[in-house]
């Protein structure tokens, strides 16, 4: 058993962090070669003597490929380099049929960017050192647990699909840093449609490397790297785990080793794996078979025209144009169809910010109830555009929407065409209306003697049980205006 700190212990120490986090780019085909980068084909279906690695092949960079990396770099407001060289990364693997990697190594496509992150109500920049392309290895599928029948399969399929690297500087303090990080990371991704970020899938990996150092000291501790963080609770607990073991290690007289861990969210414990190899291990060249990679201003222009509105932009926009809350803004900002459905609702005309209530209140319910992707809501987003303004025009009120609004989801109707068939219209006819408040005020003499001798909050009483005798049918405003005039 690993002995680990208390937390009174690791208050007197600053952990340090630093993020390598691998995108899969989200093209049809593979990075070099024309293969189909699909999920769930026959295992070494979708491979050629590429992506084989076999002898001879050479490789023809996707263009694709390039221009989400590009994406994604300006998007973490990189510079990204009007040259950049790929390079060969040796390391011998059972699933790396070439005996390396095309990575880049000191000349990267991206560098010197930043992401903020929002936690405990302060905004930080966490640097972006670099982001690089390389190729993914195939897959090693382990199988049988008796030595006499157990056996590891080769999956070559995933073999030459396109990522990222997006490397951190140490600049994260904390473990929900590193999670707001990897967060914000995801969301922009997702928004520009680089990558579908599906964890399960490893479409996004993460890798952190962790040091710690007394709390006032300048020099950084000596840093662990922990692998296999492939969710973000995992993250957030290999992350808590970790420093917890590097402050026991330096409590006890010890020193942290430099080397790669793997994190066991099974058992919460951390595992050496190996000492960390040093670049020089990995024999870096230039890759012989591709040209270096140059990127005009036109071309980088191109592609800037094409990038959506980001996260962080839209959600101030958010705040601006539509008057909601920082936090309401960060709600419906989540996701890019989550934003695009509000968006639609409040284009309809209605109250923006009552929009915004229905969409992260009933709307959200219902397709949480239901298992559905808002993409697949049973509510249009139109629809429900309308029914925030036919209440903005007085012609139902919140009871009667709330009637209203599981209609819609069980029929698909419209909510102008449910009010009437139902009839579940407002009171608006000022005769019908009239003899309901003629009613009220005979029934409550004494509060009518209290209003007409100066004290003016009684309306609200009076409104209520007008509101009342309708079955809530009634527009509270009209009732309290009419209520007043007969007054
Ligand atoms: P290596 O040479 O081991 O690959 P790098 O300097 O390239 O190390 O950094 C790899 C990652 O480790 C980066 O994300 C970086 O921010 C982080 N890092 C570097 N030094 C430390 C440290 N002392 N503690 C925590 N993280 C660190
Ligand atoms: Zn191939
Ligand atoms: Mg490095």
């Amino acid at each position: 058993m690993e002995t680990l700190a208390t937390p009174d212990v690791i208050a007197k120490y600053e952990p340090v962090i630093g993020l390598e986090v691998h995108v899969q780019l989200a093209t049809n085909t593979k990075i070099f070669c024309g293969c189909p980068t699909g999920f769930g084909a026959a295992p070494n279906s979708n491979v050629c003597p590429v992506c084989l690695g076999l002898p001879g092949a050479l490789p023809v960079l996707n263009k694709q490929a390039v221009e989400l990396a590009i994406e994604a770099s300006l998007a973490l407001h990189c510079t990204v380099n009007p040259t950049s060289v790929f390079a060969r990364k040796n390391y011998f693997y059972p699933d790396l049929p070439k005996g390396y990697q095309i990575s880049q190594y000191d000349q990267p496509l991206a560098e010197h960017g930043f992401v903020e992150i929002h936690v405990n109500g302060e905004s930080r920049r966490i640097g972006v050192t670099r982001v690089h392309m390389e190729d993914d290895a195939g897959k090693s599928i382990h199988d049988g647990f008796k030595d006499s029948d157990r056996y590891t399969y080769v999956d070559l399929n995933r073999s030459g699909t396109p990522l990222i690297e997006i490397v951190s500087e140490p600049d994260i303090r904390t473990s929900d840093e590193a999670h707001a990080y990897l967060t914000e990371m995801k969301q922009v991704m997702q928004y520009l449609g680089v990558s579908t970020c599906d964890m399960e899938k490893g479409h996004l990996r993460c890798d952190a490397n962790v040091s710690v150092r007394l709390k006032g000291a300048e020099k950084f501790g000596t840093k662990a790297e922990v692998k296999n963080l492939n969710s973000f609770r995992f993250l957030k607990m290999a992350l808590d785990h970790e420093i917890a073991r590097q402050v026991a290690v330096l409590e006890n007289g010890g020193r942290v080793v430099q080397e790669t861990r793997l994190y066991d969210p099974d058992a919460d414990e951390t595992v050496s794996m190996r000492s960390k190899e040093s670049a020089h291990d990995y024999r870096y060249f230039p890759e012989p078979d591709l040209a270096p990679l140059r990127i005009s201003e036109a071309w980088m222009a191109r592609v800037r025209e094409k990038m959506p509105e980001l996260p962080a932009s839209r959600r101030k926009r958010f705040v601006e144009s539509y008057g909601l809350r920082e936090y309401d803004a960060q709600v419906l900002t989540a996701t890019r169809p989550m934003s695009e459905y509000f968006e639609k609702v409040a284009a309809a005309g209605g109250d923006a910010r009552a929009a915004a209530n229905w969409v992260m209140g009933d709307l959200a319910a219902l397709l949480k109830q239901e298992g559905k992707e808002i993409e697949d809501s049973p509510i249009s987003a139109e629809r429900l555009g309308q029914l925030v303004k036919l209440m903005d025009e007085g012609r139902i009120n919140g009871k009667l929407a709330k009637d209203i609004f599981p209609k819609m989801a069980e029929t698909g109707d419209d909510p102008e065409t449910i009010m009437k068939r139902e009839g579940l219209e407002a009171i608006s006819d000022e005769g019908a209306l009239g003899k309901i408040i003629d009613e009220v005020i005979a029934a409550n003499p004494k509060q009518v003697e209290q209003y007409k001798s100066g004290k003016q909050q009684v309306i609200g009483f009076l409104v209520g049980q007008a509101m009342k005798a309708s079955r809530g049918q009634a527009d509270p405003a009209t009732v309290s205006r009419m209520l007043k005039e007969k007054l």
